[in-house]
């Protein structure tokens, strides 16, 4: 079932997007070659509840972090902690989500540490293009295949893959919330979504193929299956009647 939001619902999801992006903001800021992922996930959370609000993802399932930290062939779910350091040419994906006056905000961006190859600094601005031109697709009325469809082609032209068992969703009080929200599909199909939709669109995209592995050790991990490169952006976006708002910026 799709939850409408009200305005007074998005003046609140503002508020814990903007926790959420200025999260991000602080570790893109402090992230640096031979820090620990678990550093990382620290100076997280301590903005987070700096500002009054609970990291979204913590306990979420039984995850043990404030942030999901996944650096080069990890897609998405990296579990922080002290013993992955950070290092020079590195290409970080960090996931965060912040919770506050009972909605969640949920963002991502892939950080580029040092003096990262042509390839996989390609990979990284093609993913967060792909986001990008779904985003100047939103409107009342949108398509869920013309959502998936717009970032599986844009990415396509560079022989990369969308992620397939993974994808965005609806969010509000709840941080997964119907409908999902593929990164791939046809055009003029799927779902119509309605203006008042709060929904996480967030592109993962594999340099190779599209299939991924989870971790049988940790349940959590999922990498490349054949450990190329992914990288994985996302914002929260209130769905109006004419355009999209994109709700976790600072
Ligand atoms: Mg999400």
């Amino acid at each position: 079932m799709m939850i409408l939001k009200s305005d007074s619902d998005i003046r609140l999801m503002r508020k814990a997007g903007a926790i959420a992006a200025g999260a991000l903001q602080t570790a893109g800021e402090s992230i640096s070659a031979g820090m620990t992922t678990k550093e990382l996930d620290r100076i997280i959370e301590s903005y987070i509840r700096s500002k009054g609000a609970k990291p979204s993802f913590k306990g979420y399932g039984g995850f043990p972090a404030s942030a999901c930290i996944s650096i080069n062939h990890v897609v998405i779910h990296g579990i922080p902690d002290e013993r992955t350091v950070i290092r020079d040419g590195d290409i970080v994906s960090v996931d965060v989500g912040a919770y506050i006056g009972g909605f969640h905000g949920d963002t991502a961006n892939t950080f580029m540490v040092g003096t990262v190859s042509d390839e996989a600094r390609q990979l990284v601005e093609v993913t967060r293009a792909s986001l990008m031109e779904a985003y100047q697709l939103l409107r009342g009325g949108v398509r869920l295949g013309d959502i998936g469809n717009c970032i599986e082609s844009y990415v396509q032209q560079y022989g990369y893959s969308p992620v397939k068992d993974f994808v965005g969703h609806g969010i509000g009080r709840a941080l997964h919330e119907d409908p999902n929200v593929p990164n791939f599909g046809r055009a003029g199909h799927g779902m119509r979504l309605p203006k008042g939709l709060t929904v996480a669109i967030e592109p993962m995209i594999n340099q190779g193929t599209d299939k991924v592995i989870i971790s049988n050790e940790d349940g959590w991990t999922v990498t490349t299956a054949d450990g190329k490169l992914s990288a994985h952006y996302e914002h929260t976006f209130y769905i109006d009647e004419n355009c999209g708002h994109i709700l976790t910026q600072v």
